[in-house]
């Protein structure tokens, strides 16, 4: 089969891995309970920041919150080297921009995740992913994005949410922990 993934938020923690900068950066101590309560993918109201300060902070820490230490969730990488083992294709499938496109595809490679040079795909907006999901014709696709997911509906692709506090509506089956995940 043909399975795709989103990166940030489905397999790796970025959110909370930027919720911490956020922190260390602003000199805040800002409790990671109610980073858990966000109903939004947007972090920034926790700190106070409006829309627009919150646009200004994400972007000056892009690089520092992508290329540093990310977690990624457990099981992610076992769970995918498996599927490649079994001789399914690997596609990746972000919105970060193309100018770091290179540089996230060899931090994956890094962390250990299966990377085919040619089946990593970088600045799609939420619209777009949905128009290069059907042209490759994946069978099976994981996303955590709401704004993502619901262009997804009547699609021929196989589509699983990743589990977050802000996709709860989200009316696709879930992966809660991909240690114990089984594709069905
Ligand atoms: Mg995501």
């Amino acid at each position: 089969m043909k399975i795709g993934f989103d990166i940030d938020d489905t397999l790796i923690n970025l959110r909370e891995h930027a919720f911490h900068l956020y922190n260390k950066k602003l000199g805040k101590q800002i409790d990671i309970a109610l980073f858990y309560q966000l109903k939004r993918v947007e972090i920034h109201e926790l700190f106070g920041l409006d829309e627009d300060e919150g646009h200004v902070m994400w972007n000056s820490l892009m690089e520092e919150i992508y290329f540093t230490d990310c977690p990624v969730f457990e099981g992610a990488i076992d769970f995918i080297r498996k599927l490649e083992k079994e001789g399914h294709s690997i596609f990746y499938i972000t919105s970060r921009p193309k100018t770091y496109c290179e540089k996230t595809r060899q931090w994956m490679k890094n962390r250990g995740f299966p990377v085919i040079d040619e089946h990593f795909y970088c600045g799609m907006k939420d619209h777009e992913k949905m128009e290069i999901i059907q042209k490759l014709n994946l069978d099976v696709y994981f996303d955590d994005k709401p704004a993502v997911l619901e262009t997804l509906t009547d699609s021929n692709t196989k589509v699983y949410v990743k589990h977050q506090s802000y996709n709860g509506h989200v009316p696709f089956p879930r992966v809660y922990d991909w240690k114990n995940f089984k594709l069905e």
